[in-house]
């Protein structure tokens, strides 16, 4: 056993027990133990399989830059590191190698250079210094590169490159300066745990007693995941770079660039080019398992495969078709289902975290990534929005191995391909389908995925194939989906809503313990529905869910599939272990139809003996009804502000019940509609979607939901304290939902929100308002001096789209039925 640079005497002897176990002695895993000892947590161990960066971190091309992310989680993490990583050598006195040579990505179509001027607007707003330039100055910076069909680049200048096998060690010095330890040639084989808890590791070396583990192991983290019962949704792929013989002209100071189009990145290496490559359609590789003793490994390169990509790559830069090849090389990497990291507590098993799956993306974002989890770990809740990273995100159906293979082929060449608004993943598809495909299919569905779930995006008429064709403006539906919208608002529509996760919560405390959990009060009437939070202790928002009393002792929890797992690791955590509660999914057990618009009354009143007036059947009410030989659940809700229902039909009735609504609805002129057409009526509202436009950082008062907040209710509810300190101390940002006044250009979300001129925030998710006339943005305005209603008002609002500002209204009263008279409408 070897102690990595250490010569103190006590580190000679195998630890038994710490706090924290690291298992993985990668960059991240480094990085973790450093910010752990940051945050003043010592008592860490970092125990490797090998030697330090053998698994896929030293042989990354350490490209190292803030500019060019859509995301503010991501872009913060990347941009933290590359600060930290020009700071650490004077502390440390170990240095990473970062060169600020700069960043440089080119645009040759029309629609990529929208897609980057948009990106570089959003980077604006987090002080990345991101600026457009044109193809004589790109010519200036890199006079070999072919620049003729160049219509503009976008250059950072404080990005750069690191040595990985340096930035990482410079953490690991910097860990062990703060006290851990790091143990190398010991191998992982076990992971203990009890009641759901996780207690140690068993090694190669004996066994050590941890507080705390944490799964940093890069490709192997599946199958160490597996060793605690733990999910890790990720599959290792080849990832190539190829570097030339010195070509004259080719200098160290060159910025690096990326030819997103022709999928390649290109930097100097010794005098030559080191061209890299995000193929639209990858090779996965050690799909039955990580070869035993990959250690600083290399994978045999697949010339033919990549010959044609090389070939179009070397075109940018014509030099390197004379020149030498020196080094093609093939490493593996890891990538994800949805190429965002896999990070946070594990569901499964409390206390075990994972930081993995970064998407060859590591070396940038593992700064970055240490340091929030890190945080999330010592103060037990996260400090950035986590809703796109947090392993929680994810189904266990993604752990499946042919899911995996065929997904991955796609994910790795997306980190090139254009950031299309609605974009819909090719690969792994058409497996977890609604009772009704076929049905709906026969009605013209444009199928899109969401969790898994196959779902209708919009209805494409008659004679028209249901097929995207991409672009920034107006889509091929557009028009299809505008008349959905339209229908709902003056008529009738069906929406299959199914793919909402259902959780039973049954039991003599199922009323104590929810309520505890839930801001709103869930002690009500049978029958009422609840629509609430539940909140952190921090008083910000875990989940956005409604619950419906069915009985005494049952609810139905009613939530977007994406968090579901989430919200079942949080009601397990937050259950006593006294408590009688019991959750069962029921996902499956029920289709959802969503029968909203005027005219929902007539035409289900007309299939029921149930009376379906305003005063027998009112808003927010649940009753059991009749539809043919059915008994279906009526939920008397609407997520698009018009009157209606959400049938919850047992699955095996779904298609007799559909049958019987299509054949009844053509009298009242009853049409389909998707979920983009949900998407855009309730941005109207606006209503809230959950990891869109609040998420894991917002209190339900800054998101303007304070009055499902119940502070008074008995026995209060979790995060309460920190919800009347803020109303006490006043907001620094608030919910705002703007509406564009020229009704031409499109917002998709990512887009500055300028308050008389200055920046005070970006938008969280846009759309269209077919019935409000223009584009809708929903945001947050920010202000550290505070954000009050007047504040609002007393601004003049422009939202910038792609580098150009337009005129916008703002409000905090919903733009759509401010009374919510059509909701509750007894017509
Ligand atoms: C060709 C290529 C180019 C790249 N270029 C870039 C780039 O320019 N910029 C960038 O940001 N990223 C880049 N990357 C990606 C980057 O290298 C990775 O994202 C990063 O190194 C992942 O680090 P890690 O710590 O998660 O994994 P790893 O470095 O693989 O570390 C995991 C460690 O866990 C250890 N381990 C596994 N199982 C056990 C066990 N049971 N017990 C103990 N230890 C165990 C392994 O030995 C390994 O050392 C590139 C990747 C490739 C392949």
């Amino acid at each position: 056993m070897a102690e990595a640079g250490s010569t103190k005497a006590l580190s000679n002897s195998f630890p038994t027990q710490a706090q924290v176990v690291i298992i993985g002695g990668g960059v991240i895993g480094c990085s973790v133990a450093y910010h752990l000892t940051k945050l003043g947590w010592k008592d860490v161990v970092l125990l490797e399989r090998k030697q330090l960066t053998a698994g896929t971190t030293w042989h990354a091309a350490g490209l190292v830059e803030a500019g060019g992310f859509y995301t503010e989680t991501i872009l913060e993490m990347a941009k933290y590191s590359r600060a930290l990583y020009q700071n650490l050598e004077e502390e440390t006195g170990q240095s990473t190698g970062f060169k600020k040579v700069g960043y440089l990505e080119i645009a040759s179509t029309p629609s990529r250079l929208e897609g980057l001027r948009r990106i570089a607007d959003f980077d604006r707003v987090f002080d990345v210094d991101i600026e457009e330039v044109s193809p004589s100055e790109i010519k200036k910076m890199w006079p070999l590169m072919e620049t003729d069909d160049i219509l503009a680049g976008f250059y950072t200048a404080g990005d750069g490159r690191v040595n990985p096998i340096d930035t990482t060690m410079a953490l690991a010095k910097g860990a062990r300066m703060g006290g851990a330890r790091i143990i190398e040639e010991t191998k992982v084989t076990g992971i203990k745990q009890n009641k759901g808890r996780v207690t140690g590791v068993v090694t190669d070396k004996g066994e050590v007693q941890a507080e705390y583990v944490v799964n940093c192991c890069g490709m192997w983290s599946r199958e160490v995941g597996k060793m605690a019962g733990v999910h890790v949704p990720l599959q290792a792929a080849e990832h190539y770079y190829l570097i030339t013989e010195p070509i004259e002209g080719i200098h160290p100071e060159l910025p690096v660039f990326s030819d997103l189009d022709r999928y390649a990145y290109y930097r100097e290496e010794t005098g030559g080019i080191l061209l890299g490559f995000f193929e639209p359609v990858a090779a996965p590789w050690g799909l039955d398992g990580i070869p035993k003793d990959f250690t600083f490994g290399e994978i045999q390169p697949d010339w033919d495969r990549m010959m044609p990509y090389i070939e179009e790559a070397m075109k940018r830069v014509p030099v390197m078709e004379t020149a030498g090849v020196h080094k093609f090389f093939c490493g593996p990497e890891s990538f994800t289902p949805d190429l965002m990291p896999l990070m946070g507590e594990a569901p499964e098993l409390q206390n075990f975290f994972v930081a993995a799956g970064f998407n060859s993306l590591g070396i940038l974002l593992g700064g970055g990534a240490g340091q929030v989890l890190a945080h999330w770990m010592v103060e037990g809740l996260p400090d950035v929005d986590v809703t796109e990273i947090d392993i929680q995100r994810m189904s266990p159906y993604q752990s499946n191995r042919m899911y995996l293979r065929d997904r991955i082929t796609e994910t790795l060449g997306l980190t090139m391909a254009e950031d299309w608004p609605n974009y819909q993943y090719k690969m792994a598809r058409n497996a977890r389908k609604l009772a009704l495909h076929d049905r709906l299919a026969a009605a013209g569905a444009y199928f899109a995925e969401f969790s898994g779930w196959e779902y209708p995006d919009w209805f494409a008429p008659e004679g028209v194939e249901p097929k995207v064709e991409y672009s920034w403006g107006r889509q091929n539906w557009w028009e299809y989906s505008a008349a959905e919208h339209k229908a709902a608002r003056e008529g009738v529509v069906l929406m299959d809503v199914s793919l909402m996760s259902k959780l039973l919560v049954q039991g003599r405390d199922a009323e104590r313990v929810l309520n505890r959990i839930c801001s709103n009060n869930v002690a009500v009437p049978v029958g009422r529905i609840v629509y609430t939070q539940w909140l952190n202790s921090n008083g910000r928002i875990e989940a956005d869910v409604t619950v419906t009393r069915l009985a005494e002792d049952s609810f139905m929890v009613v939530l977007s599939p994406s968090i579901q797992t989430h919200c079942e690791a949080w009601l397990k955590r937050h259950t006593p272990p006294d408590a009688h509660l019991f959750v069962t999914d029921v996902t499956s057990g029920y289709a959802i139809l969503n029968v909203q618009g005027p005219k929902s009354r007539q035409l289900l009143s007309g299939l029921t003996h149930v009376d379906m007036s305003n005063e027998a059947f009112p808003y927010l009410t649940m009753q059991e009804i009749d539809i043919g030989y059915a008994l279906v659940k009526a939920f008397r809700v609407s997520y698009v502000s018009e009157l209606g229902w959400e049938l919850y039909i047992p699955t095996e009735f779904a298609l007799h019940v559909y049958d019987i609504l299509v054949e009844a609805g053509e009298a009242v002129g009853l049409k389909h509609a998707g979920l983009q057409a949900l998407d855009t009526l309730r941005m109207e509202k606006p209503y809230r979607d959950y990891g869109n436009d609040i998420d894991n950082m917002d209190t339900p008062l800054e998101a303007g939901l304070g009055f499902f907040v119940k502070f008074d209710k008995p026995g209060g509810f979790i995060g309460r304290e920190a919800l009347l300190r803020q109303k006490e101390e006043g907001l620094q940002q608030r919910f705002v939902q703007f509406l564009l006044q020229d009704p031409e250009p499109l917002l998709h979300g990512g887009e500055p929100i300028f308050r008389n001129g200055e920046s005070v925030g970006y938008i969280r998710a846009g759309g269209y308002g077919h019935t409000l006339g223009g584009a809708i943005g929903l945001g947050f305005v920010e202000n550290k001096e505070g954000v009050t209603p007047d504040y609002i008002k007393s601004g003049s609002y422009e939202l910038e789209i792609a580098s150009v500002r337009y005129p916008a209204t703002a409000s905090l009263r919903p733009m759509y039925d401010p009374k919510n008279q059509r909701v509750r409408s007894s017509m």
